[in-house]
């Protein structure tokens, strides 16, 4: 029942925006954890790497006085920090990445046409394979042709340099070492990327199961979830006996709530009623919104005395609880269907007894908690010291 309040334990949200914080919690983690600002991220940190590895070759080619590869590799630093500046503007993201590919592309070319391909540099193309297929913008086709002008580009660069002689000569001893450094650098390449990618997957996966399974309101478990862990209680409680329950709440007349106050307090009523019904659990008892204004707790490890116990507890929170409309206080009552779980039921039936006792607890006038009647016909009342 909705009472204009002058109810005791003035602790409630002062009107605020709690709900409303929770809905873009959720909502940002939805982004955020998307395979899309991933890529984007692991776009940029590959554009520092690359550009962490021209300076190193700009270094190396000064070193081994090759000159044409120095400036390239220092026009390669000076784009590389371009790719970064126009990684920062959303509409420039797909220019910047474009011109990190033909920097590789051009510059495994122009490498090895100049070294010979006995250098490695030509290697460097193989980092782009996965990148073809990581970009979750990627169209089927377009991968395909990725991958075959990748393919063309490394066969062709190598046959080039056996009928070409290079532009430069080093000694073998730099080319084994150069054509090292780089096998090195593209399987660190290559394995960082591939990491990142399941990473990623595993992430983005863990993310879907967690926004399957909870309700965006309330942050509570939902009506699938709660299922799914009671089949997995009930098929485990064959070998280890535990005793189970489930207790529905339901609120009373929240319908006039909504409809004085406005669907939007409603939101910030139901999802402080979910805080203050978790704080009353026990770790391994689980609250969920199992629809609407309706709430379903199940309990381990409880024998219907106990259940009764935390459903006369729940009912007590929530019927002591002020909230708060525009200064005003008000409060709410539940009536809440208790039954305990036997073992040779189905969770379906054991939840429709506590919804039966749920109707009857509201017919005989909200805010009570009813108890589905069992085999003994017995019901016990909680007291208020537990
Ligand atoms: P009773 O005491 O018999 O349970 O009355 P009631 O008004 O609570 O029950 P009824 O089934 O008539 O109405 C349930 C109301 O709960 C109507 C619906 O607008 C409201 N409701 C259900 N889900 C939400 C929700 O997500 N947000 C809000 N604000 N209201 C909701
Ligand atoms: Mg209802
Ligand atoms: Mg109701």
């Amino acid at each position: 029942m909705v009472r204009q309040g002058n109810d005791t334990m003035a602790t409630s949200t002062p009107g605020g925006h709690r709900a409303c914080t929770q809905i873009t919690d959720v909502y940002s983690l939805t982004r955020f954890t998307s395979v899309v600002a991933r890529f984007r991220r692991l776009a940029t940190t590959g554009l520092v790497a690359a550009m962490t590895a021209h300076l190193f070759f700009v270094l190396l080619f000064w070193l081994l006085d090759v000159w044409l590869l120095l400036i390239f590799n220092l026009f390669s630093v000076c784009l590389y920090g371009i790719c970064l500046t126009l990684m920062r503007f959303p509409q420039l993201r797909a220019v910047s990445l474009i011109l990190a590919w033909l920097e590789v592309i051009v510059h495994a070319g122009i490498a090895t046409l100049a070294l010979g391909a006995e250098s490695g540099f030509h290697y460097f193309l193989l980092g782009l394979v996965p990148l073809v297929y990581i970009d979750p913008r990627g169209h089927r086709l377009t991968r395909l042709i990725g991958l075959m002008m990748l393919t063309g580009l490394f066969v062709g660069l190598d046959l080039l340099s056996t009928l070409l002689d290079p532009w430069f000569t080093l000694t073998d001893v730099t080319l084994n070492g150069l054509r090292w450094g780089n096998t090195l650098i593209c399987f660190f390449v290559l394995g960082t990327l591939i990491n990142v990618y399941a990473r990623t997957s595993r992430q983005s996966e863990r993310d879907l199961r967690n926004l399957a399974s909870t309700d965006l309101l309330t942050s509570l478990r939902n009506r699938r979830s709660v299922t799914d862990e009671a089949l997995m209680l009930a098929a485990e409680r064959k070998s280890s006996g535990r005793q189970l329950a489930v207790i529905l709440v339901d609120l009373d007349h929240f319908k006039q709530l909504n409809d004085r106050y406005g669907h939007g307090f409603g939101d910030q009523v139901l999802a402080d009623t979910a805080r203050l019904m978790n704080r009353t659990m026990r770790p391994g008892d689980s609250l969920a919104r199992w629809g609407g204004e309706e709430f379903l707790i199940l309990l381990t490890d409880a024998d219907l005395d106990r259940a009764i116990c935390v459903a006369e507890r729940v009912r007590e929170t929530l019927s002591k609880q002020t909230f708060h409309h525009d200064g005003h206080p008000l409060s709410i009552t539940a009536t809440l269907g208790v039954t305990e779980w036997r073992t040779d039921e189905a969770f379906e039936i054991c939840v429709s007894r506590a919804d039966e006792a749920l109707y009857r607890g509201k017919q005989n006038g909200r805010d009570r908690v009813e108890v589905a009647k069992t085999d003994q016909g017995r019901w016990v009342r909680c007291g208020a010291q537990t």
